[in-house]
């Protein structure tokens, strides 16, 4: 273990045996209740069988083919573009950051401009080429060498936010920022719902506004999906929660469920791109194209409003042990099975030294819980969307008694 430079492992002191559903047993044979999902990836639970019978069957036939047609990119694709509201071409790429590069790429070569507008919180990986564009606080002292390509504006985090029309005010700032910048601007680079920076979920409204913006001044807007994808919010994609049709789309992390593999979706209208324009030895992996058709297979209408009608039971769970256990004080807000709980001391000062303990009473009563935010201090909730609702009830029961050791 020593000859990897770990991170997970600081907060969850365990070594993984096992994986099935929404459970997870360590070497020990305890169990874990998985509320961590690897970050948003097994939406459809670990071990899913849809999943692995697909890609069983992708091993008796090929591993590795690069862009040559197969018929399991075929699938994939035909069953992908059902899930759009646009006709779109497809960049396959093999990570979430790589997905995000080459949206970049894509818009650039459009535009033929260089700026991106991105946001305070927002994660959109930590490579070269999207270091810049990421914000969340851990990673903000890497990003300093990266950031002369983006033009930084506010998020609209309704719990922080100064001003009392938040949105109003952030889409000023963004429609500033962009004329400041016109010369140079290609694009806006957005999620839905604000992941590692916070599960920040934006007012109603803030997409389209931010689309109205684009069109206005003929910006490609890119839609990072990677964590809000795949049913996490309810709707396969999280901007179809406001109709809105974004130029460029980026996927990952659930859409392979734990088999490395993403891809940018662009409007096939947007640009004509030369060949060679973004390569990658392992993208468009079979067994990842193999999952992928699998995992939106599973994704059905019926699985899709469980997670809007458990995720408001759970969020309201969230909320009432909130108001009986911390006098209200905390901030619960989310989106399906996309649920932030920021906890915060007096006057909304955030306290990470709380959410780190939290992770610790969490382990100790079988929950696996991980944090994000700007200040460190939002505990996420993202387990798989099949978790059973008897799990779940368990799990909050857990979070309850954590949060009164906690905070006593
Ligand atoms: N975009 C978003 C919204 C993410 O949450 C992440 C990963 N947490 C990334 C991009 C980067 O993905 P990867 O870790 O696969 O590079």
């Amino acid at each position: 273990m020593e000859t990897t430079a770990l991170n997970y492992p600081k907060y969850f002191r365990i070594a993984i045996k096992e994986a099935k559903g929404s459970t997870i047993v360590d070497v020990d044979g305890n169990v874990f209740l998985d509320w961590v999902a690897g970050i948003a990836v097994m939406n459809l639970g670990h071990n899913n069988p849809l999943v692995r019978r697909a890609v069983e069957r992708q091993l008796d036939s090929v591993w590795h083919a690069l862009e040559v047609p197969t018929e399991v990119r075929v699938e994939f694709l035909k069953k992908f573009k059902e899930t759009l509201s646009f006709d779109p071409k497809v960049l396959f790429t093999t990570t979430g950051a790589d997905a995000c590069e080459a949206a970049v790429k894509v818009a650039r070569w459009k535009t033929r401009r260089r700026k991106v507008i991105a946001f305070e919180g927002a994660y959109h990986g930590i490579t070269a080429g999207t270091l810049g564009l990421t914000f969340e606080s851990e990673y903000k002292r890497f990003t300093q060498f990266y950031d002369d390509m983006v033009v930084r504006v506010p998020y609209p985090y309704t719990f922080r936010c100064d001003h009392q029309d938040c949105l109003n005010h952030t889409l000023e700032a963004v429609a500033e920022a962009v004329r400041l910048n016109i010369d140079d601007v290609a694009a806006i680079m957005v999620e839905p719902i604000l992941g590692e920076g916070g599960y920040v979920v934006p007012p109603e409204g803030f997409l389209r506004g931010l689309r109205e913006i684009a069109d206005r001044w003929d910006l490609v807007m890119i839609v990072d999906e990677v964590q809000t994808g795949v049913g996490r919010t309810g709707k396969v994609w999280a901007h179809q929660w406001e109709n809105i049709t974004p130029d460029i789309m980026c996927a990952s992390k659930a859409i392979g469920s734990g088999i490395p593999m993403s891809l940018v979706a662009y409007r096939k209208d947007l640009v004509e791109l030369p060949r060679a324009f973004h390569l990658g030895t392992y993208r468009g992996n079979p067994l990842g194209l193999a999952a992928g058709k699998a995992v939106l297979d599973g994704l059905t209408e019926e699985l899709l409003e469980r997670v809007r009608t458990v995720g408001e039971r759970l969020r309201t769970r969230f909320q009432e042990i909130n108001e009986e256990v911390a006098d209200g004080k905390m901030d619960v807000r989310g989106k399906g099975f996309m649920i932030g709980f920021e906890l915060v001391r007096d006057e909304k000062r955030p306290w990470p030294e709380g959410t780190v303990a939290m992770i610790g009473a969490l382990l100790k009563r079988g929950v696996l819980m991980y944090k994000c935010g700007i200040h460190s201090n939002v505990l996420r909730f993202m387990a798989p969307l099949t978790t059973p609702e008897g799990l779940l009830d368990r799990g909050l029961d857990a979070f309850a008694s954590a949060l009164r050791e906690v905070l006593s």
